[in-house]
């Protein structure tokens, strides 16, 4: 089979970028290797009701996502707020502090809220000094590609705070902060206005689940798009590319865009040294790693949010369901969840509640993905960056690679498009 470009992956970077070429007037095939599209945006219905429940991605700024504002505005979808919550609880240096409603900083007690104020203040410079799309340039790119959790002792806050700020943060990079590079973070709150305030931001969710977009989208892009299709290779000639699929199958185009996960990209063969080296010197897989464990459970407190540091460093109820809560944690920490774990692991965090049932999808150990959302290690912001801009008939696309909202579905559709105009501009 013949086609004027192949795109790889139908997240939403790769339907982005295959709608790109298809306006352009070209020939565009999408092989994907699941039977759906949307790839780590995936909303589902949890068992036994028929509440959906968003596995992967959830939560946008209206203000700051630009990009994926106008794709919603296109489909006739659009940003819904989140109600505050009526009840906060931390667990914070070890103490249950609660608050019904207004303070969201931790019931941090007045010393302790000088000392986030600090904390908050010297982050801020350091924000400004690194800047957002221009941070691989930026002069204090290196002194801040150091483990997070180490940045965070540099602030000189004590215990709650510092806990405050690595649970938040994982909203952001949610992976172990012994693992990610501050860079990774302080860009992300160069991108809200170059404050570190972000970490406090309320967010949006999508209008009927955030599948709804990637499924748009296919719609419009019709039998272009091809599910259960696994590729294997790709191999780059002077005239062509031609794809391998894991039935046998080949598939040449005059040009292809990579949109996968980057913690896949290992297990694709690629004919080009280059790439193979590119792929090599990121040095293993990036660092997030996140368990998004959704419970049902009795007594569940309506529109609540809680902090638990380093078991659960989120936990918010269901905007339509009272008997449902999404739990954070590290998959280290909370191993295989199970009610009885969940169970322990909340604690006392939310007050009288039971929980009966979880359901989650397995980001870590699903080998389309080998991960969640992207959060660099220290040493990888300048070879995802060297993959980023590389040119030719293979281009690298999708939200880990983006130069602005890497990491969330704005990147995504951001790097999506760019790569697609310019395949589009390559073999016009
Ligand atoms: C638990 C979780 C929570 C998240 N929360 C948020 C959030 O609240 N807000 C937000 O904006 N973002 C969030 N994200 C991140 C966001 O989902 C992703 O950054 C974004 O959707 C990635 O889009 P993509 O197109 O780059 O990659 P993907 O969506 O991963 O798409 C890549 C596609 O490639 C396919 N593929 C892989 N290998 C092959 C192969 N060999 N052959 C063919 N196809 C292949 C995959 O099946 C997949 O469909 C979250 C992610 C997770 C996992």
């Amino acid at each position: 089979m013949n086609t004027d470009a192949l795109v790889i992956g139908a997240g939403l970077g790769g339907l982005i970028a295959a709608r790109e070429l298809m306006e352009a007037g070209h020939e565009v095939t999408v092989l994907e290797a699941r039977d759906r599209v949307g790839g780590r945006v995936y909303t589902a219905t949890f068992p036994g009701s028929s509440t959906r429940v968003d596995m992967g991605a959830e939560w946008a700024s209206r203000d700051h996502h630009l990009a994926l504002g106008a794709e919603l505005r296109r489909y006739g979808l659009h940003f819904v707020e989140t109600d505050d919550p009526e009840l906060r609880t931390w667990r914070l240096d070890g103490r249950i502090r609660r608050s019904a409603g207004g303070d969201d900083r931790g019931g941090l007690v007045n010393s302790e809220q000088s000392e986030l104020n600090d904390a908050l203040r010297a982050m801020k410079t350091d924000v400004q000094a690194l800047g957002f799309e221009g941070a691989t340039e930026s002069p204090s790119a290196d002194r801040l590609d150091i483990p997070f959790s180490d940045y965070v002792d540099s602030l000189g806050a004590g215990r709650a705070v510092n806990e405050l700020i690595l649970a938040l943060a994982f909203s952001f990079a949610g992976g172990n902060p012994d693992d990610y590079s501050a860079w990774m973070l302080l860009r992300e709150m160069a991108g809200y206005d170059l404050d570190p305030e972000a970490l406090f931001a309320d967010d949006y969710r999508i209008s009927g689940g955030s599948s709804s977009l990637p499924e748009a989208i296919a719609a419009e892009l019709g039998s272009r798009v091809r599910l259960g299709v696994h590729v294997r290779s790709v191999s780059e000639s002077d005239e062509a590319v031609t794809v391998a699929t894991s039935d046998g199958a080949e598939i040449t185009a005059s040009a292809a865009i990579v949109a996968v996960p980057v913690n896949v990209l290992g297990d694709l063969q690629f004919s080009d040294r280059e790439t193979s080296a590119q792929i090599e010197a990121l040095g293993g897989p990036h660092a997030g790693a996140a368990s998004k464990v959704w419970l049902r459970g009795e007594n569940v407190p309506g529109r609540f949010f809680g902090v638990s540091w380093p078991e659960l460093p989120e936990v918010y109820s269901h905007p339509d369901d009272p008997g449902l809560l999404a739990a954070f944690g590290m998959p280290a920490v909370l191993g295989t969840p199970s009610a009885e774990s969940m169970q322990e692991f909340l604690g006392d965090l939310v007050p009288g509640v039971t929980i009966d049932a979880v359901f989650e999808h397995d980001w870590i150990n699903d080998p389309l993905s080998r991960g969640t959302w992207l959060a660099g290690r220290p040493g990888q912001f300048r070879p995802l960056a060297a993959l980023r801009d590389r040119r030719g008939k293979v281009l690298f696309a999708g939200a880990d690679l983006d130069t602005g909202w890497a990491g969330w579905m704005d990147g995504a559709i951001t790097s999506g498009g760019r790569a697609g105009r310019q395949v589009a501009a390559l073999i016009a």
